[in-house]
């Protein structure tokens, strides 16, 4: 496989790839060329504290093929542990690399998850950035395993090439790994977050100069402030690390 040739970090038994945004692309490339479906996860602390609670998600991240370090957090820890991660590689930045990917080589995309209408709204603005895009199919659908099959069935249909899953961590990724061997036409799979509500405005990211500070996550809290709980993993996943570099 692909991914097994990129070197990664363990961060608490999750392997994060030592990648940068442009590797990724090439990556992809390659992927793309293969009759296989290849699953990305885009990995920030939540999604590692997440794992060490829930051991399907935790195996389903170390078999992802490529394990993004979407988070600051996951950088900083790297180089606490002594094998540095290049950059960030974030999912609401790497969608838009995607999907002007998928526009140069004709690749289809299919846009599933968010709330009903959101796909729509994202696949046209994606599709006003780069003409020569393709949108095989949108859809909200939900990641309930009982509507499983029928998703399925509509992608396959669609013959899309890329599917981007939009039903938030863990549920995006798990869904992917329950059904990528049963989508027939999809080279890679990524689950992409809240990245479709970014596209269509609905959720606003920091500026520039704050996520080159390393305070995404910071402007996120202030402008969703119900995420408050599920931050606590962050100050959780810096404890964690600061005692496992001390006690090594
Ligand atoms: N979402 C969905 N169905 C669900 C749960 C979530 O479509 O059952 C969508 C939600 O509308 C949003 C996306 O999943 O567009 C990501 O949600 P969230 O912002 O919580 O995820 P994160 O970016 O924190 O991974």
């Amino acid at each position: 496989m692909k991914g097994t040739t990129i070197d990664a970090v363990n961060i608490l038994n999750v392997p994060v790839h030592l990648i940068t945004m442009d590797q990724t692309i090439a990556w992809v490339e390659g992927a793309m060329a293969h009759h296989h479906t290849y699953q990305i996860a885009t990995v920030n602390p939540e999604f590692v504290m997440t794992a060490q609670q829930d051991p399907d998600f935790l195996t389903i991240l170390q078999s992802a093929d490529l394990c993004l370090p979407d988070g600051i957090g996951l950088v900083w820890a790297s180089r606490l542990l002594k094998k540095p991660l290049p950059e960030r590689v974030p999912g609401s930045d790497l969608v838009y690399r995607l999907a002007q990917a998928c526009a140069d080589h004709g690749w289809r995309l299919f846009l599933l998850g968010a709330a009903p209408g959101v796909a729509e709204e994202a696949a046209a603005v994606l599709k006003n950035l780069y003409p020569a895009l393709m949108i095989a199919g949108t859809f909200a659908g939900s990641p309930d395993p009982r509507e499983d099959q029928a998703l399925v069935e509509r992608i396959n249909q669609s013959e899309a090439d890329m599917l981007f899953v939009a039903y938030g961590a863990p549920r995006q990724d798990k869904w992917i790994n329950r059904n990528r061997n049963r989508l027939t036409t999809i080279h890679l799979a990524i689950g992409v977050g809240g990245s479709l509500d970014f596209i269509t405005g609905r959720s606003v990211r920091a500026p520039r100069w704050i996520q080159n500070l390393g305070l995404e996550w910071l402007h996120r809290l202030f402008k969703e402030p119900w995420r408050w709980r599920r931050m606590l993993a962050l100050p959780q996943f810096a404890w964690k690390i600061i005692k496992l570099v001390q006690n090594s």
